[in-house]
């Protein structure tokens, strides 16, 4: 059984929850794809500078340049982590919506946005103020880059614009967003090929790295992707700091994302009584405003975190939970896993299953109710992914909590279990037994 190095992190303590059947269990935390708990290391390592902290970038004292230290060092660290090109910029946001919001606010005149209808809303929502175009779920790899690569080449020409695809003629310039691992499926996308087909085509393309950063490694350079975006709570680290990297060149020139002090280089009250201001060009631009610090450290310390245990290890650790919980699932007839690309694609610990005759909601109950295990029923936030999976009316007003099935009416939504670096095998081999 593959071993990992990495310390247990369940909130750095057990947690043990009430049963309704009577005594008490230690919680199984089985919803890392919504937030995964915080690492032993990352606590330990924001609580060992907490005490000392200061205003970042603001103060002439010891302590504000300790705090302005450990703030550029944790860019660097993240830079490191995600194997950053020279010159790509490390903006810090407050998750993965709020970068990919950050990029669409950004995006240059007339830009064009591909997105698969299959991603995350994070990733489907932020871009309605471009021209969208929305492409139908792939059921492989290979129909995923054709996708991309007939809709580039099929794109509006813009005479206005220098820009040229491989098939020639001047276009807008486009970006494709896509997601590296399902927050649905678990199920890995071709991202390096999908860059690939982007660039082709004179287009740029988004990571939505959510799911993937906290299960593989994610180089920037290799996979050749102009941004990537992720959030430190699924990344082990706690709420409210996220991270958008790549191309500084959108963003250095752009109106800043969010107007105010740390932002600006210079204010000036001009003669006409108007103001002249000066904004940054590196990610300062983006980040007004006293930032997160702790939120970003501890971003930088589960990277330090995860890079020290090393991403082999984690990945074989996490591959035998995933067989552990798709073969139990396989013996028991009435369940059925969600699949956009079928059983033999790679996935990460991220698997959504119906049980016929169950209504899902009560399902997840019951698991947390009767046996201490936290899942996740809905809809996910990828709303037209799993109604696609489920084969439901694209049209139900599903909401992203627990629509309801009627008695022997087919689900109209999922159960989600995940997990990650630290999970127990107790915890996936309880679930498996509670789901027989
Ligand atoms: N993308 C994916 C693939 C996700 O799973 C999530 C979170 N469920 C997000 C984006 C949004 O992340 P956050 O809520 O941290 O902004």
């Amino acid at each position: 059984e593959p071993r990992c190095s990495l310390p247990l992190p369940v909130l750095g303590r057990d947690v043990t929850v009430p049963l309704v059947t009577g005594g008490e269990v230690a919680y199984a935390a089985l919803d890392y794809a919504a937030s995964a708990p915080a690492l032993q290391r990352v606590w330990d390592d924001v609580a060992a500078y907490a005490p000392y902290y200061g205003s970042v970038h603001r103060g002439a004292g010891y302590l504000s340049q300790l705090s302005t230290d450990l703030f550029e060092n944790s860019r660097a660290t993240v830079a490191e982590f995600l194997d950053c090109r020279d010159g790509d910029q490390v903006v810090f946001t407050r998750s993965t919506t709020d970068s990919l919001n950050l990029l669409a606010a950004v995006l240059p005149a007339e830009c064009q946005v591909f997105v698969f209808e299959t991603e995350h809303h994070a990733s489907l929502l932020p871009w309605h103020d471009a021209q969208v175009t929305y492409l139908d779920a792939p059921r492989s790899h290979d129909e995923a880059i054709r996708t991309v690569e007939r809709a580039l080449a099929d794109r509006n020409p813009s005479p206005g614009s220098r820009l040229r695809s491989s098939r020639g003629g001047p276009h807008a310039p486009a970006l494709v967003c896509v997601t590296g691992a399902s927050n649905v499926t678990g199920e890995l996308w071709p991202v390096r090929e999908l860059a690939a087909a982007a660039h082709a085509h004179g287009a740029r393309i988004v990571l939505d790295a959510a799911q993937l950063a906290p299960h593989h490694a994610v180089s920037v350079r290799e996979s050749d992707v102009d941004w990537v975006a992720f959030s430190g709570h699924k990344l082990y680290a706690p709420f409210g700091a996220g991270v958008l990297a790549g191309r500084a060149d959108w963003l250095q020139v752009a109106e800043p994302y969010l107007a105010g002090g740390g932002a600006s280089r210079t204010v000036a009250r001009r003669a006409d009584g108007a103001l002249q201001v000066e904004w940054h060009t590196t990610a300062a631009r983006h980040e007004a405003g006293s930032p997160n610090v702790i939120g970003v450290y501890a971003i930088a310390a589960a990277c330090k975190a995860l890079t020290e245990a090393g991403f082999d290890s984690l990945v074989a650790r996490e591959q035998h939970l995933i067989d552990t919980v798709r073969a139990g699932l396989a013996e028991v007839p009435e369940v059925r896993v969600l699949s956009l690309f079928g059983d033999d694609a790679p996935r990460v610990g991220v698997i959504s299953f119906v049980v016929e005759g169950w209504n899902s909601s009560h399902f997840a109950a019951a698991l947390s109710a009767e046996y201490g295990i936290g899942v996740r029923d809905g809809l996910f936030c990828a709303h037209p992914l799993v109604r696609i999976l489920l084969g439901s009316d694209p049209q139900d007003a599903g909401e992203c909590g627990a629509p309801e099935a009627g008695p022997g009416e087919p689900s109209l939504n999922a159960i989600r279990v995940s997990f990650g670096a630290g999970t127990p095998d107790e915890h996936v081999e309880r679930f498996v037994a509670a789901v027989k």
